[in-house]
């Protein structure tokens, strides 16, 4: 692996065989280990394979994980009502809803109707709003899993320049929470870009740090990148590939072979973000069941 290369999975791995180590000391002392449901609405095939790949973390450091799997057709009455009985659960710490929902759901008000000691997405207005406050609880996985990232390379992000394409709620606005936040992991000073910024280059050319999260392939392009950088690429997008037995492969939103060359480091896509995220989660789900059992601990 060139050493330009963030190597998420090996970051994210010794951050599980750690949480295994402590869910383990869990088993010893509780009569059960933490808990996580998550609902999957649909057929989305990039949603399946997300929630698989949640499952099978879970299971490797010892959270139990139940994903109650629901029909297109489900009524969204049907989702809060299930949410609700698991809001009153005390046998279950966190639960995600899997993004995006089929589109006669009203996303926004299932997400809220989550508990939020059991939001462990990060994605209700409480934990938001925490976050925005300086006192975050439970943060949203991806921006902590970029966060985590930079903070494993010799990197300061105090003074430093960061900009962000991406101005979404579950990445772009609480990474730039996180990183201008008044921490040792912060300090830094952030820009963000979107669809509507005007010549986004003129922004990142200065930027020592830049993040692209905009679901869109070639978003970030060579021309608009700084000498000895730092790339982290949060995008995933399917392309089809007939060479693949599956018939397509995953890029990021940067021109990654153009790229490689400027920078000091990038991540790739897959194997960089998409690992932190998933081990983030399981952070915060054991975090839950603290918060959630701190009186019977
Ligand atoms: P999103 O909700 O669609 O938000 C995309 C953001 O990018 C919006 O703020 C949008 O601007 C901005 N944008 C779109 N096109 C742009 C352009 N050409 N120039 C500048 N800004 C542009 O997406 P998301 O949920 O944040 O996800 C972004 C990407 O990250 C997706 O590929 C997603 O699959 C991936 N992702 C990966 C992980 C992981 O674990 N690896 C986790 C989450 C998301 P406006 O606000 O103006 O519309």
């Amino acid at each position: 692996m060139s050493s330009k290369l963030i190597d998420g999975k090996k970051i994210s791995a010794e951050i599980k065989n750690n949480l295994k180590i402590s869910i383990d000391k869990i088993k010893n002392n509780f009569p059960r280990t933490p808990h996580l449901v998550v609902v999957l609405v649909g057929n989305n095939p990039a949603s399946i394979s997300y929630v698989k790949a949640k499952e099978k973390a879970c299971q490797l450091v010892g959270i139990k994980c139940h994903v109650e799997r629901l029909s297109e057709e489900v009524l969204e009455s049907d989702i809060i009502r299930y949410i609700e009985k698991l809001n009153q659960d005390d046998q279950v710490d966190g639960m995600i809803v899997q993004l995006p929902l089929p589109q006669n759901l009203d996303e926004e008000k299932i997400i809220q109707t989550i508990s939020s000691l059991k939001d462990v997405d990060g994605l209700n207005n409480e934990n938001l709003g925490l976050l925005a406050s300086g006192q975050p609880r439970f943060v949203p996985a991806t921006p902590l899993g970029v966060q985590t990232m930079i903070n494993q390379l010799d990197f300061v992000t105090e003074g430093s320049k960061i900009v962000i394409i991406g101005r979404s709620k579950l990445v772009g606005i609480p990474l730039a929470l996180l990183l201008s936040s008044k921490t040792p992991k912060g300090n830094a000073t952030v820009t963000i870009c979107h669809s509507k910024s005007k010549d986004i280059g003129s922004h990142t050319l200065s930027a020592d740090i830049i993040i692209v999260a905009t679901g869109f392939p070639h978003t970030l392009k060579k021309d608009m990148v700084k000498k000895n950088s730092i790339v982290i690429d949060v995008g995933v997008n399917r392309i089809e590939d007939k060479s693949k037995k599956n018939g397509f492969r995953l890029i990021g939103d940067s021109d990654f072979d153009e790229i490689i060359d400027i920078v000091s480091k990038i991540t790739p896509v897959p194997g960089g973000v998409g690992p932190m995220t998933i081990a983030m989660l399981l952070e915060n789900v054991t975090k839950a069941f603290y918060i959630n059992n701190a009186k019977k601990l």
